[in-house]
This record gives structure tokens, C-alpha cells and sequence, in this order.
């Protein structure tokens, strides 16, 4: 099953450790606030049913029931899997300023949110496919866990 971090189990690594366990492309994203190019993230187009995590610590991040097509390129999604899964900032990099999500428990940058998303929020989380990874949920009655993953983070 998919551990659920609570808000006081904070993941710090160094620079170097981020480094040396992400790819480059997570690395980009993740730590050094890169967005992938639109359409090219491995999850944009998935609509299977399970839980979407954190590239660098695990955490349940979105459930793709909240999942939907945006036609922006990106994984996009209309809520968090929890209020505490993600944390919001205010990115002023660009003219307009936008609001930075980030990973709540290890601050791992995972894209922006915006306000031009479908009921029952009206939000959009426009997300890069490499901040996630996919667990994809087990057919029901095939075993006890709700979700599978390749290799999942022990609890620290
Ligand atoms: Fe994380």
C-alpha cells in the first residue's frame, strides 16, 4: 500500500544526495524548478486508475480520479491527493505571477496551479511527468495492498 507522509516527516537531503539518487531530468525539475516541454512527460496522456507520487520521496501527491485531459501537455489535475501533499508559493519568474506547487513533504518543485480548471474546484495543477511516478492501482480482490509501485521509499 501507499505510505501517507504526515506534515511533520519532512524529507532533507543535500544538494549532492538529490544528485545522486534522481535522473537528470527529475533532478531539473524537482530541484532546480525545470518544466519538462509541453506533450513530452511519460504521464500527460495516462488515465488508468491509481496514486501519483513524489519522484523524490514518495509521497502521495494527486489520485487520477482527480486526473483530466487539459490539452495543456502536462499531467494536469484539479485537486491534490490531500491538503498537506503539496505546498503553494508565489513564483514571480514570469511577468504574470503564478503559484508554485511543490511537494509537502520533501519541497521537490512539481509545477504551478491556476484558476482555470474544471468543478468541483475550479482549479488546475498543471504538472511535470517527472516530478511523478506513477503507482498504478492493484484490480480489485488481487491482493491486499491498494496501490503497486516499483520501488517504493521506506519510511525514513
Ligand atoms: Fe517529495
Amino acid at each position: 500500500m501507499v505510505y501517507r507522509w504526515t506534515m511533520t516527516e519532512k524529507v532533507v537531503k543535500t544538494d549532492q544526495e538529490w544528485r545522486d539518487q534522481l535522473s537528470p531530468e527529475q533532478y531539473a525539475v524537482l530541484r532546480r524548478g525545470a518544466t519538462e516541454r509541453a506533450g513530452t512527460g511519460q504521464y500527460v496522456h495516462v488515465e488508468a486508475a491509481g496514486q501519483y507520487l513524489c519522484a523524490g520521496c514518495g509521497a502521495e501527491l494527486f489520485d487520477s480520479s482527480t486526473k483530466y485531459e487539459s490539452g495543456s501537455g502536462w499531467p494536469s489535475f484539479y485537486a491534490p491527493a490531500d491538503p498537506d501533499s503539496i505546498e503553494k508559493h508565489r513564483d514571480f519568474k514570469m511577468i504574470v505571477p503564478r503559484t508554485e506547487v511543490r511537494c509537502g513533504r520533501c519541497g521537490g518543485h512539481l509545477g504551478h496551479v491556476f484558476e482555470d480548471g474544471p468543478e468541483p474546484t475550479g482549479q488546475r495543477f498543471c504538472i511535470n511527468s517527472a516530478a511523478l511516478r506513477f503507482a498504478k492501482a492493484t484490480p480489485a480482490g488481487a491482493g491486499a495492498g491498494d496501490a503497486e509501485t516499483t520501488s517504493p521509499d521506506p519510511p525514513a
